[in-house]
């Protein structure tokens, strides 16, 4: 869905989203796609964030939607993918296409077709599909995808929204897929039996949670008081290894909340964004990176075997001063 695109193409979802909330589509987008590795996936994400009424309300009412299940599946009536024909894309194909699409839309308010490659349309089919663009009817949509844009006519271009991808490469664009949990794994891992062990790791999971629920109560308890909770936070991260694995998160946890700040896509904690938002409102960037300093120098004292009673008492005052 078109949710998966929300971090590594962030400006077009974002556009797109504001006019599904508007129910304001043009009748045909072109896909700049910048040799992005995804790009028909997002032609599809696209179509059925256009086709599927849940999408406007709410993506997850979509998991079990038979209709965006026969989309998958090729079996949808009203959507219709076109793609090169050997070399080229032939009028006939986009002949055929109109025909299919001369009666009106019966199970959705929209008709669309994809053309990926559009830029592989020779010159006959080149106008025939400019016509269709000239007189649009009401209800059909087009979605050209390109990596060239230039190759096709202006004509063409001049009748579409263009929606330009950023460039992604398949590296990042994996990565980003990753769950925070995952991400981590590759992070705290040498080998790859290191890094199966610490994803199926339930402890580690824990841990993570934890760090989290101290963060929330540091950030939210700006009062000496809090030190009542050391006990607690003392008896969770009971052994040296623990805490310093907590700080390790703690870090990369501010430092996202960083990236969040200054509106960069955040590294690790993408699972936990919402609560990012709220820290990075709560604190100005100066105060983020004087709590990164702190933690850093936390962890350094673990190192020289200081008693973790102690540090997280420090934690706690250092952080409450801020
Ligand atoms: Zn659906």
């Amino acid at each position: 869905m078109l949710d998966d695109f929300k971090v590594n193409q962030k400006v077009v979802y974002q556009m797109l989203k504001n006019a599904g909330a508007k129910r304001q589509f043009s009748h045909a987008y072109l896909i700049d796609a910048n040799h992005y590795p995804r790009k028909l996936e997002f032609a599809m994400a696209l179509a059925k964030f256009i086709l599927c009424e849940n999408h406007y309300s709410n993506p997850d009412n979509c998991v079990n939607c038979t209709q965006c299940k026969r989309i998958d599946d090729g079996n949808f009536t009203e959507l219709k993918i076109i793609s090169p024909d050997g070399a080229w894309i032939k009028k006939e194909q986009l002949e055929e296409l109109q025909k299919q699409f001369s009666t009106k839309a019966i199970e959705s308010s929209y008709k669309i077709y994809i053309i990926n490659e559009a830029e592989k349309m020779n010159s006959s089919a080149s106008n025939s599909i400019l016509k269709f663009l000239e007189e649009p009817e009401p209800g059909i949509i087009a979605i050209l995808i390109t990596d060239n844009m230039y190759q096709l006519l202006d004509t063409i271009i001049s009748r579409c929204q263009v929606i330009s991808l950023a460039k992604v490469s398949v590296e990042t664009e994996k990565r980003n897929q990753l769950t925070t949990i995952e991400k981590l794994a590759f992070f705290f891992s040498k080998t790859g039996e290191e890094y199966q062990e610490f994803i199926q790791d339930e402890g580690k999971k824990e841990q993570i949670e934890y760090v989290m629920k101290m963060i929330q109560e540091i950030e939210k308890n700006k009062e000496r008081s809090i030190l009542k909770e050391n006990k607690y936070w003392t008896s969770i991260f009971n052994d040296k290894e623990k805490l310093e694995f907590a700080l390790q998160i703690m870090l990369l946890f501010y430092k996202d909340a960083v990236q969040e700040k200054i509106g960069l896509s955040l590294e690790f904690m993408d699972d936990y964004q919402e609560f990012l938002k709220t820290l990075a409102e709560q604190n100005t960037t100066q105060q983020l990176c004087k709590k990164m300093e702190l933690i850093m120098e936390l962890r350094k004292r673990i190192k020289i075997n200081i008693n973790q009673n102690l540090l997280i008492d420090q934690l706690i005052l250092s952080f409450v001063e801020v």
